[in-house]
């Protein structure tokens, strides 16, 4: 069944109807009509899924779908135009110029925190480059994916686009077809599954991992504001966020206050019971749930800390003085569990970051111009924000992606098109004057020196 689908989408590609910029503008458009009318209903799954409040499930999800398939609408056709290159002196008389072409048939496989905008996302690109692809939603998120497997044949080009669901066996018999590319959004255990079955093809893969994102704030900062815009990027979605700030260095002489004033922006935004609040979410299954509750016996409890099994509801929870080998700084916490380490100075906070891992953001709440080209230039990460997280994601114009072991390649407008592209190089050269033929053999005429 899984090589028949992909056997459609190869002849349905080898046919040439993807390749029109008609076609690809008329399913980005039928992408955003497919969002736009089903809104309820995305909203419904995603609170049957994760408990995701419908104000998260519009404005994080349906809307950057729905902005990114218009950003690269609008730009389909300088995208794809032929781009002239200079050619150099010794090539004389001639042409250069590269094209993007197709890449042939996308596998996305998408993950369950984010169930809509990371499968349809990548979507948008992979179409607006002019491909076949077939969608994996996530099992995890079971009503989101049955939606999705339920609408995109009723808007998009069936013969083109499918989606097949199911979990790791459906995945791992999908890996085993030949696909041109391969998207996956998740964790580094499937990823390198992922990145091995393609490498039986030679398949290129995209890896869009996670990782544990670190978050620096100094004396130098309103605590107030730092302090809400952490509390905001650490507990949407109740923590289970890629780019999510995973833990918080601070300094010594701020570390309690932030502490403080977190707790406070986490009573401003989902009141003194977040369990009642609409815009505080779940955590989606018991195994997430059973590891969360492991994770929060290191530092002093300074908001939160209370769980309701049924519900997998953990409370907004700030976690102080926590100790670097702590259980919840060996793992990517993914959930609204935040703990504040006291380090001593940007320095030693900088060697933290690079004795661990690459990850997928970093954040640094700091208005020295010093400190923060220290980040810059002797951190690595897949994106560097200041004095915010999260809202890196939100504009199609910045590529998208990790680094080392928080992925590989990128996504997003021009970076997404391209990585669901083959760049073409094109050189045409005039037969005559033949000025090829001085580097013709015999060869021993020719001075070599450099
Ligand atoms: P997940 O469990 O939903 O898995 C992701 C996908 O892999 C699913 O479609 C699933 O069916 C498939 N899968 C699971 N096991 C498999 C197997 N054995 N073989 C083949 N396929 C398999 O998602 P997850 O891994 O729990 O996602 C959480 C991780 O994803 C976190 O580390 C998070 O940081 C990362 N993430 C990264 C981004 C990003 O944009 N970089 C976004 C969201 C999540």
């Amino acid at each position: 069944m899984f090589s028949e689908s992909v056997t459609q989408l190869k002849h349905a590609y080898a046919s040439g109807r993807t390749r029109p910029l008609a076609w690809r503008r008329a399913q980005l458009d039928a992408l955003r009509r497919l969002l736009a009318k089903h809104t309820q209903d995305f909203i419904a799954a995603e609170t049957a899924d994760l408990g995701k409040p419908a104000a998260e499930t519009v404005l994080m999800e349906l809307n950057l779908v729905s902005s990114e398939a218009r950003f690269v609408r609008h730009r389909l056709r300088s995208w794809t135009a032929r781009h002239p290159q200079p050619m150099p002196w010794a090539l004389q008389p001639a042409a250069g110029w590269t094209i993007a072409e197709p890449k042939g048939v996308v596998l996305i496989i998408a993950p369950w925190n984010y169930p809509v905008l990371l499968a349809l996302e990548p979507l948008a690109d992979a179409l607006a480059a002019g491909n076949a692809v077939c969608i994996k939603p996530s099992e995890l998120a079971p009503h989101t994916s049955q939606l999705i497997a339920e609408l995109v044949p009723r808007y998009l080009d069936g013969e083109a686009i499918t989606v097949v669901e199911g979990g790791a066996e459906e995945t791992g018999r999908l890996l085993e077809c030949e696909f041109d590319h391969i998207f996956y959004t998740g964790g580094e255990r499937v990823g390198k599954i992922v990145m091995t079955a393609a490498a039986k093809h030679l398949t290129p893969v995209t890896l869009e991992l996670g990782g544990k994102s670190p978050c620096f704030v100094d004396s130098t900062v309103n605590l107030n504001v730092a302090a809400r815009r952490i509390a905001w990027g650490k507990f949407s979605n109740a923590g289970q966020t890629c780019v999510a700030p995973d833990y918080v260095l601070a300094t010594a002489d701020i570390a309690q206050a932030l502490a403080e004033r977190i707790a406070l922006a986490v009573t401003e935004f989902y009141g003194e019971n977040p369990a009642m609040s609409p815009d505080y979410g779940r955590i989606v299954n018991d195994r997430h749930f059973d590891r969360l509750c492991g994770l929060m016996s290191d530092g002093r409890v300074v908001c939160g800390g209370t769980v309701d099994r049924e519900a997998r509801y953990i409370a907004p929870t700030v976690l102080l003085g926590t100790r670097p080998d702590a259980p919840v700084m060996q793992e990517e916490i993914f959930g609204p569990v935040l703990p504040i380490l006291v380090v001593e100075d940007v320095e030693s906070a900088i060697r933290f970051i690079k004795d661990r891992p690459h990850p997928l953001a970093a954040y640094v709440f700091s208005n020295r111009r010093a400190v923060r080209r220290a980040f810059e230039c002797q951190t690595s990460s897949g994106a560097l924000g200041y004095s915010l997280t999260l809202a890196q994601l939100l504009s199609s114009r910045l590529p998208f992606g990790g680094v080392g072991a928080s992925g590989m390649g990128a996504y997003h407008g021009k970076a997404g098109f391209d990585t669901m592209s083959h760049i073409k190089t094109v050189v045409s050269k005039p037969q005559f004057p033949d000025t090829l033929q001085m580097i013709y053999p015999p060869l021993h005429t020719v001075r070599t020196a450099l």
